[in-house]
């Protein structure tokens, strides 16, 4: 469903993205980890139209993306994302926030944008929280919120770029839950994290980035055990 080949990426002189080369299938569940600046992000950004490749080929869904507005109305409606900060409307109710996607992009009636949220809420386990403004929601709630506004969208793939590293640890795994719940339901993920514990239970590959590089592609259980790359390993030896 997205096939990167020969991706390149500068900012400006700077080698962001060199030669990566990645396929993530239908329903596939895919962790992203690496060193901090080694362009995680930038990737995962790529596959929504929030950054531009200069080079290689990038199709999403047998489209071939590039720098075009027209085709990124059409990848937005496929690829939803989550992010590290929330970025919830502030003066919006969270029923509120869950809507207005819908209604603004989907067309959906208030009625219909309505439905959709509430489902959506009680997916995320928080229907109690429809009527608060996020500000009043703890940062696990907030989170839950931001997928749940995602998941309104009806997206068919969806992108986690650290979604827990900015909330406080025992808020970790309520976030988590859902992840691991909504792997289950059979959405095409990309998750970039470091919680290795969520890679273990629903990964179907593991990629090591570095230094703007993919330098490592394979299943968890070989990717836990025996990693082909030494920088590789030497990072898995750092945070587990
Ligand atoms: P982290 O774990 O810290 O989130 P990352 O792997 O997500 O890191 P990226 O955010 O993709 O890394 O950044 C990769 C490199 O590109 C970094 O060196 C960063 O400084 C650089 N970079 C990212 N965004 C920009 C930008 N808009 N302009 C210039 N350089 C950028
Ligand atoms: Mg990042």
């Amino acid at each position: 469903i997205i096939e990167a080949t020969h991706l390149d990426k500068f900012y400006g002189s700077f080698h962001a993205l060199k030669d990566v080369n990645l396929t993530v299938r239908q329903g596939e569940k895919i962790v992203i980890c690496g060193p901090s600046g080694s362009g995680k992000s930038t990737l995962i950004r790529c596959f929504n139209g929030l950054e531009w490749h200069n080079s290689g080929e990038l199709v999403i869904d047998g489209v071939e993306v590039h720098e075009n507005s027209k085709l990124m109305r059409g990848l937005r409606q496929e690829v939803g994302m989550v992010f590290q900060q929330f970025n919830l409307f502030p003066h919006l109710t969270v029923l509120e926030n869950l809507m207005i996607g819908p209604m603004k992009v989907r067309r959906l009636s208030r009625a219909q944008a309505e439905e959709t949220a509430r489902k959506y809420l009680d997916r995320v386990h928080i229907p109690e929280q429809a009527d608060k403004y996020p500000s009043a929601l703890s940062g696990g709630q907030q989170q839950r919120v931001a997928i749940a506004r995602s998941l309104c969208m009806e997206t068919r793939i969806m992108l986690f770029d650290e979604p827990t590293s900015a909330l406080d640890p025992e808020m970790i795994n309520e976030v988590l839950d859902v992840m691991v719940e909504l792997a289950h339901s059979g959405m095409t993920m990309v998750v970039v994290t470091h919680e290795m514990g969520f890679a273990r239970k629903v990964a179907d590959t593991m990629v090591f980035m570095e230094a703007g590089e993919i330098v490592e592609v394979s299943p968890p259980d070989t990717f836990f055990t025996k990693p082909s790359s030494e920088r590789c390993r030497l990072f898995l030896d750092q945070i587990l």
